[in-house]
């Protein structure tokens, strides 16, 4: 390339910003309402047509702009925020970088507003394409309205990028409620097509509006926490131990208000809970850290998304102490409902003694305790039909190519840290992991669901659960999976599901934590996955949830069922994670580690 060095155009080099500030609908309706924010509003209104990607329009009672400034608003660097260099280290605004209105003009159509207080008449301005068409004296109420429409009309390749209106919406409501969670003497109303689908009224205490927002059931089960350290402050609500999302999004985090991501903040939050829950459930939280703005930079992200703190060392300490004793607190006062990865006491439970077998077939658990029951698990598992008497891993007919379990021939030793279960057959030994073998086998079960076979339960009465705006969104596109799937839910009123039926293989499980984890799945949206993908994962993590737990000791009878449900089952070597179900030894690999060979 010989081409010479250029200056880029100020249209160019605004359409490069926009690219970082304003990646999708759910990027302005973020940028316009913490404007309004800044500008002391208390009654916001968006409204949003096709998900925000047709148009969108935030209207707010705040300060309003000077009929003088409009031109300036659309300028870069132009900001009432901040004056100086040194105040970008005391910024209690949300703006003050003075990029995100010539961002959103250089990329759509822009229709502004806006009167002062106190002037008789207010003024309008029309941008095109980042270009000023048009600033005139306009009558208007007090505040800001801005109409953004033609969105990545220049930038086709943007548009591209934008995913189903539905998910749009739900990533413009996601963005509504992270606002509104840190805001609730400011009330937010969202409409969608004409239609009102979020109303957050005014209330004096944020804990009305996080159940708003979070949900009653996050409400019933969860924590405060409030402590303070030095000249900071961490305040909030972490969910109770028994309440557990399938990812780690519920986890919201406000450094000064303003929602934040940051690893670290996320890793103290989950250290805390790690012995604490299950492994791969997660909590939800609403967590305020207050900290002198001159010890937080939030200049070092565009969509200033992520800040850096000073003292990055202190908040995790903070983080992690103050919700580790809050959860500390709740269990001795609230009894044994906490999952724990406890050492096995002594006489608990009566496998745990190491003895030695000894191998007759006229007594073949002779020196176990509850030998009885023992001996009806292993006559049942002799009792069916097999093949290969030793082999674990033998062809079946049915499915020439693939490699199944088969536990003919085996008996059954006990378990190994309550998770594990050991089988001994004459020429091996079999560990196999209860979690991931009955996950499989309750995900091939619906699948067969999925499949046309659906075995449902239907409920006497139906449930209700209430969820976010966001979510409900997501709901209603998927409405016809989840029947396929066994799972009859009817959209209830502006923020809840009425669930009417559930696949009968889940019919443990309860219906809160089903539907909060199909949520969570849906709300998955780092990528726009196949139908038949999204279906994977929903059954994927519903038949995870309803699963036998690690950790879990299971009687002889609910270990003949689990040995003779997996034989009976598909893809029976692996769980849906991909891990292996079972671990083999054979008496060759055992005798080489010994040494004999
Ligand atoms: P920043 O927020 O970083 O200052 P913006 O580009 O978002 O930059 O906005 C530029 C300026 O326009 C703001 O500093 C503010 O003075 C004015 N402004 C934008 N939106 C509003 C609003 N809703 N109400 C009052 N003033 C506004
Ligand atoms: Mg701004």
């Amino acid at each position: 390339m010989s081409e010479r060095i250029v200056v880029l155009s100020e249209e160019i080099a605004n359409k490069i910003a926009a690219g970082e500030v304003v990646e999708r609908p759910a990027s302005i309706v973020k940028e316009l309402l913490e404007n309004s924010i800044d500008a002391g509003a208390t009654d916001i209104r968006v409204e949003l047509e096709k998900g925000g990607c047709q148009s969108i329009k935030v209207i707010d009672n705040g300060s309003g702009i000077e009929r003088e400034d409009v031109p300036l608003v659309f300028e870069r660097h132009a900001t009432s925020k901040i004056h100086k260099f040194e105040d970008i280290f005391n910024v209690v605004s949300f703006g003050f970088r003075g990029e995100a209105m010539p961002s959103i003009a250089s990329i759509a159509k822009v229709e502004l507003l806006t009167r002062r207080k106190n002037d008789l008449s207010g003024a309008k301005a029309t941008l095109e394409a980042g270009a000023i068409k048009e600033v005139a004296p306009a009558g208007c109420p007090e505040g800001t309205q801005i109409s953004i429409t033609r969105i990545f009309a220049n930038v086709p390749a943007r548009r591209k990028f934008l995913k189903t209106e539905t998910t749009e919406q739900s990533a413009c409501l996601d963005v509504v409620t992270r606002i509104a969670l840190a805001h609730p003497e400011i009330r937010f109303k969202v409409s969608a097509n004409g239609k009102e689908i979020f109303v957050a009224p005014e209330v004096s205490d944020i804990s009305k509006r996080i159940s708003m927002v979070m949900g009653d059931e996050f409400s019933a089960h969860c924590l405060s926490v409030d402590e303070q350290k030095d000249n900071m402050s961490l305040t909030g609500f972490i969910s109770r131990p028994e309440y557990t999302k399938s990812n780690s999004k519920s986890i919201y985090l406000f450094v000064n208000r303003r929602f934040i991501r940051d690893n670290s903040v996320t890793h103290a939050v989950l250290s805390a809970y790690r012995q604490i829950i299950e492994p791969r459930r997660y909590p939800a939280a609403a967590l305020f850290l207050n900290i002198p703005p001159e010890d937080v930079d939030v200049n070092v992200h565009p969509a200033k998304l992520e800040v850096r703190f000073k003292n990055a060392h202190g908040v995790y300490e903070l983080a992690s102490r103050t919700i580790a004793q809050s959860l500390a607190e709740t269990e001795t006062s609230k009894g044994n409902f906490i999952y724990r990865l406890k050492p096995k006491e002594k006489n608990d439970f009566s496998y745990s003694s190491p003895k030695i077998r000894e191998k007759s077939p006229s007594m073949p658990f002779g020196l176990f305790s509850r030998q009885n029951l023992q001996k009806a698990i292993n006559e049942d598992l002799l009792k069916r039909p097999f093949t290969e008497k030793t082999a674990t891993v033998v062809e079946s007919a049915n499915m020439p190519a693939k490699e199944t379990i088969s536990f003919a021939g085996m008996k059954y030793v006990g378990p190994f840290a309550d998770t594990y279960l050991i089988f001994e057959g004459d020429e091996n030994l079999v560990l196999l992991d209860q979690h991931a073998a009955h996950e499989r086998i309750i995900l091939e079960k619906l699948k067969k669901s999925a499949a046309g076979q659906v075995v449902r339960q239907s409920l006497l009465m139906p449930e209700i659960i209430n969820l976010t705006p966001g979510q409900i969104t997501l709901f209603s596109g998927y409405i016809d999976l989840l029947r396929e799937i066994g799972l009859e839910i009817e959209i209830f009123g502006g923020n809840a599901v009425a669930v009417k039926a559930v696949p009968a293989s889940l019919s443990q499980v309860k219906i809160s934590e089903m539907i909060s984890d199909i949520a969570d799945q849906l709300g998955d949206q780092n990528r726009t996955p196949s139908l038949q993908e999204k279906r994977e994962k929903i059954l994927a993590s519903l038949a995870c949830r309803a699963a036998i737990k690690a950790n879990k000791v299971l009687s002889l009878d609910d270990v003949a069922a689990l040995c003779r449900e997996l034989e009976a089952t598909s893809f029976n070597l692996t769980c849906p994670h991909g891990r292996p179900i079972t671990v083999d030894f054979s008496l060759n690999e055992i005798e080489r580690m010994f040494k004999r060979k």
